[in-house]
């Protein structure tokens, strides 16, 4: 099974609320960089374990970052650390169990920690993979519903990662409402050679904010532009009306955390793409005007060594 990596086009944060998260508005729209996984029925290894290996897409940003030595597959936990794995025993359980095991693998081309919800994805495919292998194996049906109150329970961004396309975020993120997407968008990811903790990266805009280097959005002014909803349906939008639109709160304190980001933002608007970073970054996400610039744009990148791919939005 396979679910895609996202980026928010738009992410505004409100302010922290009592229980420590944040009321957001997001526009997600997914990537075509996708995370595979199976699961396989193993009935040697004992009732409800699961055994989870992890190997990278070759070429993808995240082997791109292997190559050069930033990423190591040690990164990620194969154990109830793993988002995957987590999904899959919350499968199981809500299906009563199962009388042997559970193999599952994880193809990851998604960087790791890099704010495109790689290891939601990875939650997302695998709930599809272990619902599939549940009812393969015990006869049972799980309803869609019990599969995504799963996805819930799993993490902010793993309702979005099970069903892709483009949908507007709201509560945590959690709750969403799907959107119309014309012909997809054209753009760049290039995977930074850092990892940024999203929890460090929410604290920090909170810090900056309570400084006063930050405004904070009023609750209730939340929301996703009319015309960026336009424009991504395929409406005539403007570009400028488009470009204006694009915000991420979590863009200032994903700089202040990693500060070379500031100057590669400014690089690839020199090169004349409009970038931002990809939800808690540190991934960026450059749009260009159609997917010949993107493929341009990718391989002008590469050539100086970044870890770049053209991608299609929604
Ligand atoms: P977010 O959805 O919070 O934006 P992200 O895309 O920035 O997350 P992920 O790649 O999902 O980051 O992983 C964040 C951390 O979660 C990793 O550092 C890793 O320790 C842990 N993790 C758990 N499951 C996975 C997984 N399947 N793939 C990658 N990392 C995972």
């Amino acid at each position: 099974m396979e679910a895609p990596g996202k980026v928010n086009l738009f992410f505004a944060v409100g302010p922290v609320r009592a229980d420590g998260y944040h009321d957001v508005a997001s526009l997600y729209v997914a990537t075509d960089v996708c995370e595979a996984v199976t699961a396989t029925y193993d009935p040697d290894l004992t009732a409800g374990q699961i055994m989870c290996t992890v190997d990278v897409v070759p070429d993808s940003l995240v082997d791109q970052q292997q190559h050069c030595g930033s990423f190591d597959l040690a990164q990620v936990p194969v154990d109830a650390g793993n988002l995957a794995v987590r999904a899959a025993q919350a499968v199981i359980e809500g299906a009563g169990g199962l009388p042997g095991g559970v193999r599952l693998h994880i193809e990851k081309s998604v960087p790791v920690a890099g704010g495109m919800g790689g290891g939601s994805a990875d939650a997302a495919a695998a709930i599809r993979a272990t619902v599939e292998l549940v009812s393969a194996v015990t006869g049972r049906e799980t309803m869609v519903s019990d599969a995504l109150e799963i996805a819930r329970g799993l993490g902010a961004d793993v309702p979005f990662a099970m069903t892709g396309g483009a949908a507007i975020g709201t509560g945590t993120g959690a709750d969403l409402v799907p959107v119309a997407v014309g012909e997809p968008w054209s753009a760049v990811l290039i995977a930074d050679d850092g990892a940024l903790s999203t929890p460090a990266v929410f604290a920090t805009l909170d810090e900056l904010r309570a400084q006063g280097r930050l405004t904070t959005p009023e609750p209730d002014s939340l929301a996703v532009p009319e015309d960026l909803l336009d424009a991504l349906a395929g409406q005539p939008v403007t570009l400028a009306q488009v470009f204006g639109c694009l915000r991420n709160d979590l863009q200032a304190p994903a700089v202040e955390l990693a500060a070379h980001l500031g100057p590669r933002l400014q690089e690839l608007r020199l090169a004349g793409a409009v970038p931002m970073v990809s939800g808690s970054g540190p991934t960026m996400i450059a749009l260009t005007v159609d997917q010949d610039a993107a493929t341009r744009l990718a391989q002008q990148l590469r050539d100086v060594g970044a870890h770049a791919v053209p991608t299609q939005l929604g």
